[in-house]
């Protein structure tokens, strides 16, 4: 076999198997190339194999291990630690950012400066704590002098978040600045069009879509303190969908 479809084959496997689906058939009259298998069944199987999905938990494990001692892309080079994500894994709300800072590089967790602490202050305004949230970044190694990631690296990382994504399913998602927006959302937009709305997504493997909220990255508004009304007001739109009342 074209090791290169062997490669493909494998990994294709390997996706089913995250999602709990174990049992293959082969068509009796072909074998189908790899790019022959339509995404929509993956769906479909899943719904009716709910009761073999691996849990939450497992499948971020799964997600982890592959991760590894991650080298796929340059900003390996400049970290202490991979910062994957925490939080509750069966969250209704998850909040991503862009990529680690010097902080969260030190600790190997997500937003544990002081946007970190800013985002918390945020989320208790929102009657919940952090323990009650999931948090993660597009890329999970620190850009060199806190940079935006490059597209390239964005592109490399962000699969594994949309696999965190694809697993957690949580109901609503706010992307915390304009990377986060632009890579979950695929539009490069302002940040002024791109609030005040919801969008829809559905990484593959996710049995139901997740609603998407924008909003201003924390360690922006601890530059520009004046648009918190306007993030309160982003927040606000994310609690009234999740039924969120201030306590
Ligand atoms: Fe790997 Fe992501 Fe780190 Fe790049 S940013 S080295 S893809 S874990």
């Amino acid at each position: 076999m074209d090791p290169e479809l062997q490669r493909q084959l494998a990994e294709r496997v390997r996706f089913y198997r995250e999602l709990g689906i174990y049992d293959f058939y082969r068509r009796p009259l072909d074998i189908p190339a790899v790019s022959d298998f339509d995404p929509g069944p993956i769906t479909d199987a899943l719904s009716t194999t709910q009761e073999q999905r691996p849990t939450t938990e497992t499948l971020l494990r799964v997600i982890r291990e592959d991760i590894g001692d991650c080298t796929r892309c340059a900003l390996h080079r400049g970290r202490t630690h991979i910062v994957f994500g925490t939080g509750d894994p069966h969250a209704d709300l998850m909040f991503v950012g862009e990529g680690p800072g010097a902080d969260e590089d030190a600790q190997g967790l997500p937003f544990v400066g002081r946007a970190g602490q800013l985002l918390n202050n945020m989320i208790g305004a929102m009657g919940l704590k952090r323990e009650d949230v999931y948090i993660a970044n597009v890329v999970k190694c620190r850009p060199p002098g806190n940079r935006t990631p490059e597209r390239e690296e964005s592109e490399t990382c962000g699969p594994f978040l949309m696999r965190q994504i694809a697993a957690i399913q949580p109901k609503v998602i706010v992307a915390l600045g304009a990377t986060a927006a632009k890579f979950l959302l695929g539009l490069n937009d302002s940040m002024s069009n791109l609030r005040g709305r919801f969008y829809e997504i559905s990484p593959p493997g996710a049995a139901a879509p997740s609603k998407l909220a924008v909003s201003y990255h924390p360690a922006y508004l601890l530059r520009d303190p004046r648009q918190k009304a306007e993030a309160w007001k982003d927040l606000q739109m994310v609690m009234r969908e999740l039924g969120l009342k201030r306590k």
